[in-house]
């Protein structure tokens, strides 16, 4: 069974010091980890952006989208194989805005995946380490 360090790659973050997304991807191994998943059954798909950067930080199957398309691009893969456990992962912007058309028809669809919609809120720490 996978650990969480399986789920690491040998790439380290390049996002702002006191960032969510550490939280998120952190949250996110463990998550995968203590559910069973391993590796080569997960696949994660991502949109743009700093919460995008993650597609290369998480040792699955993944597919960074265009923006918007993270949830229309886990839908075709949940067509695909659905056997493979999917998460849609993006930012406000692409998961509840440019992409909520998506979100909307994958509820309807009554597929079984997961949307991931981070949003970041800056924290005092952190609007500081900017100046
Ligand atoms: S989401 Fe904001 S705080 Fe996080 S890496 Fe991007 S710019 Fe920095």
């Amino acid at each position: 069974m996978a650990q969480i360090d399986d789920f690491n790659t040998q790439i380290k973050p390049t996002w702002c010091p006191g960032c969510g997304n550490y939280g998120v991807w952190n949250s996110l191994k463990q998550a995968l980890a203590e559910i069973g998943q391993e590796p080569y059954n997960t696949v994660l798909t991502y949109d743009i952006g700093c919460s995008g950067n993650m597609a290369d930080k998480v040792n699955t199957y993944g597919f960074k989208s265009l923006h918007g398309r993270t949830v229309a691009t886990a839908m075709g893969v949940k067509v695909a194989n659905p056997e493979l456990t999917v998460i849609a992962i993006g930012g406000d912007g692409g998961v509840m805005e440019e992409g909520v058309n998506h979100l909307m028809w994958a509820a309807r669809s009554n597929m079984t995946l997961l949307s991931l919609c981070i949003i970041i809120k800056p924290s005092d720490s952190l609007k500081a380490s900017r100046q």
